[in-house]
């Protein structure tokens, strides 16, 4: 059995780290150079885990090759998609391993400093990783390089790569407009427009390229450098190396997080979890709220990117809730819709006033006051709700809702029919913990957030 990113105990101890193998990934960086390190990381087939899956070794180049005189490494541990537990699970059990694979894609791109970003709220990782900072530094083995745990706000957005950077710079969680590798942290250079090539040709203004990286990916980049990419590619798929930390929550029996190879498939890992309650069937399941819905008949899927692609949703980051039977799928457009109208920054009017209309209207089909002309107007916000936007959120709605209409019309017509039953309220999957006995605890304070950001009373 290789050895997987979550170890069974968490290390405690940078001594128990190294007699784990820890630190071998950073030494082999440095004796083969930072583009041999790159082309590893390149020919592993290592993907991006924190929902996209673009290739990790793509990305390292262009922030490389980006040029400027200064350029800076993130790891992004600011997890906020709904249904996701993995990177605080990664982050308590073996935070050395990020803060390792932070130091070497920091040294791989030529930054001297690196910035680690969790949730204030999130205290025992954030304490967790600042010790693995401390003594991983004592041990001579980040050498030069700086790197800060940066605690952030609750907020969604956060864990967007370009709202990170402004959190990191000490501004509210509101995605910038270009992306980290063209504008980074502390860029002098205008963010955008014509300004931006007089800035750059009077050689004032600075970029400072940025590698954003999701801790899984950083802590999967350790041991391809230490054990090489052939040795990586022993698991998983050709176009999706590895193995990959899965959280599910919902209607199974015993919800939780899981380290599997990628192309196991979705049923093999629910069936670790339990599968359905007692006497209860699959209805749909969803990787977070970014991709559109997967329905039960498709759960034969392999966990890769392209598999998820191809059954016409997404891997995401692997985060899903499960829902059965009892579900009704209306009430799941609502309050996942809900969700992302509350999250959207507003910085774009088609993606707050598009995600708070097609709540609205859900919302009177879900009580039995809709008609045909909110589905009307729900489509044409569909049509809109990505115009102009600076981030993926108004895609994340549009990918939700349309799929579900897609898919569930017939809930939509028992509703608008008058003859939908009650069924179960439904509150969006956050997870505020999961204990160390297996107990899934959800943040309820949610359904209390208001579109501002701010909270009203229970
Ligand atoms: Fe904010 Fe939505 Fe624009 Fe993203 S797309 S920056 S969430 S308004």
């Amino acid at each position: 059995m290789p050895p997987h990113l979550l170890p069974e105990k968490p290390i405690e101890t940078i001594a128990e780290y190294l007699a784990s193998g820890g630190g071998a990934g950073i030494a082999v960086a440095r004796r083969i150079g930072p583009l041999r390190t790159i082309d590893e990381i390149t020919a592993s087939g290592l993907r991006g885990r924190g929902g996209g899956g673009f290739p990790a070794g793509t990305k390292w180049a262009s922030v490389r090759a980006a040029g400027g005189r200064t350029r800076y490494a993130v790891g992004n541990g600011a997890e906020g998609e709904p249904a996701t537990f993995k990177d605080r699970s990664l982050m308590r059990r073996d935070p050395y391993r990020i803060v390792e694979g932070l130091a070497i894609a920091a040294f791989a791109v030529g930054a001297r400093e690196a910035f680690v970003a969790t949730k204030r709220s999130y205290a025992r990782e954030a304490t967790r990783l600042q010790r693995a900072v401390i003594e991983l530094g004592e041990e001579g083995i980040l050498r030069d390089l700086a790197v800060t745990v940066v605690e952030g706000p609750d907020e969604y957005l956060f864990g967007e790569e370009k709202a990170l950077l402004e959190v990191i710079e000490g501004h509210e969680p509101l995605p910038r407009l270009l992306p980290p590798y063209q504008h980074g942290l502390f860029a002098t250079a205008p963010a955008g427009g014509w300004e931006s090539e007089a800035a750059e040709i009077s050689g004032l203004a600075e970029s400072n390229p940025t590698l954003v990286n999701n801790v899984e990916t950083l802590a999967a980049a350790t041991y391809i450098l230490a054990k090489g990419a052939a040795w990586y590619r022993t698991m998983g798929t050709a176009r999706s190396p590895g193995t990959i930390i899965a959280t599910v929550v919902g209607d199974v029996q015993w919800p939780g997080v899981h380290e599997v190879d990628l192309g196991t498939r979705f049923n093999d890992l629910l069936d670790l979890c339990g599968g359905p309650k007692p006497g209860r069937q699959y209805r749909a399941a969803f990787s977070g709220v970014s991709n559109p819905v997967l329905p039960a008949d498709q759960f034969d899927v392999a966990l890769t990117y392209e598999d998820f692609t191809a059954r016409g949703t997404g891997l995401g980051a692997a985060g899903f809730v499960v829902y059965d039977d009892t579900t009704d799928m209306v009430s799941v457009a609502r309050e996942l819709s809900r969700f992302l109208a509350v999250e959207s920054c507003g910085q774009c009017p088609a993606c707050k006033d598009g995600c708070m209309a097609i709540t609205e209207r859900l919302l009177a089909i879900e009580e039995g006051r809709g008609n045909d002309s909110d589905l009307g107007v729900i489509n044409a916000r569909l049509r809109s709700v990505t115009d102009a936007n600076r981030c993926y959120l108004g895609t994340e709605e549009q990918n939700i809702v349309s799929s579900i209409l897609r898919l569930f019309p017939e809930d939509f017509a028992a509703h608008l029919e008058r003859r939908a039953r009650p069924l179960r309220s439904l509150l969006v999957p956050l997870i505020k913990d999961i204990t160390d006995d297996g107990e899934v605890i959800y943040d309820e304070r949610h359904a209390y957030k208001l579109p501002d950001w701010t909270f009203h009373d229970a």
